[in-house]
């Protein structure tokens, strides 16, 4: 057993808050210089009332896992934990051992080191890694969206047709591809102005929008093109769909404008098709809708 004053003067070497505890009584029967200093004299107080403001033991205390209860022994076995004292409103790293103290008592002592500097700084941390997350939620949202319709943009749609041809491919699905182009975008742009043209483009989108299924995927293919992947969808399909989102176009209303429509291209996937290849089949049909008059669809198996 270490002889008693020395027992006291190395807990007072420590820089940290010691304090020992009769674990029976759990009266306050020692504290370190530095405790002393910077709280005043507890000993011959009860632990919980004067350190942890508590009517009775606290719930979290650890004499029950460090000493062996049968035989009422100490155990060989430290316990380090953190804990946030309300009574002096600051988080403390508590080491704690149940030791028979000099005089045959058995006790439990505890080193409190301070952290809550450290805890503010874990915080400030875990919250600017929340922030860092959104920002770059925000920021993988902007890169794969057109700015002016909020549709997926190019890049994003062309990434899109690319994972829907490999689970063709893979799976043996069937899907087609809706190019679509507004009739005379330039005259709208020219007699009504740009910021106008913006406009028709933003509620061209919603009416778009309002006629496609989930599955269907939407981007702004450039300028005044949109381009639709539609998933599990046959050539026959496809021209239905066609079909009713140029009616939809027609018949909708376009303030300051009036009416406005759209030429469609339809491509359905063939074994043979890469990226190229499919858009080339949706871009040519396109031309022909184009050539033919306008306002129609055309279908390219
Ligand atoms: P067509 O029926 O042959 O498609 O005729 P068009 O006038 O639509 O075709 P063209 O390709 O000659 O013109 C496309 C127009 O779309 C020209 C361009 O100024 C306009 N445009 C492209 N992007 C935007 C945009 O973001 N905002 C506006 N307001 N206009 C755009
Ligand atoms: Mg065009
Ligand atoms: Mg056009």
């Amino acid at each position: 057993m270490i002889e008693g004053d020395l027992f006291k003067s190395l807990f007072d070497v420590i820089p940290f808050d010691v304090y020992v505890v009769d674990i029976s009584s759990y009266e306050i029967i020692y504290m370190n210089k530095k405790m002393i200093q910077s709280r005043g004299d507890y000993i011959g107080q009860l632990c919980y009332e004067r350190i942890y403001g508590e009517p009775k033991p606290c719930l979290f205390c650890k004499i029950p896992y460090l000493i062996d209860s049968k035989e009422a022994k100490p155990l060989d076995k430290t316990i380090v934990f953190e804990l946030f004292n309300p009574v002096d409103d600051r988080w403390y790293q508590l080491q704690e051992k149940v030791i028979t103290w000099p005089d045959g008592r058995t006790t439990k002592y505890s080193i409190a080191v301070d952290i809550t500097e450290l805890k503010e700084t874990q915080n400030r941390l875990a919250e600017a890694h929340a922030q860092l997350a959104l920002k770059n939620k925000m920021l993988e949202k902007l890169s794969i969206t057109d700015s002016l319709t909020g549709l997926y943009n190019r890049l994003k749609i062309d990434e899109v047709l690319e994972i829907t041809l490999y689970a063709a491919k893979r799976y043996g699905r069937t899907f087609s591809l809706l190019l679509i182009d507004i009739d005379h975008f330039k005259n709208v742009n020219d007699r009504f102005g740009h910021l106008v043209g913006d406009k028709v483009l933003k509620q061209m989108t919603e009416v778009f929008r309002s006629q496609i299924r989930k599955t269907d995927h939407l981007g702004r293919w450039g300028g005044e093109e949109f381009l639709i992947v539609a998933e599990d969808t046959d050539l026959q399909a496809a021209g239905q769909l066609a079909e009713k989102l140029r009616k939809a176009v027609e018949s909708a209303f376009f303030p300051e404008v009036g009416t406005v429509t759209i030429s469609l291209g339809v491509a359905t996937w063939r074994d043979s098709d890469d990226r190229i290849t499919i858009v080339q089949r949706a871009d040519n049909a396109l031309y022909k809708a184009k050539e033919s008059g306008r306002n129609q669809i055309v279908v390219e198996g």
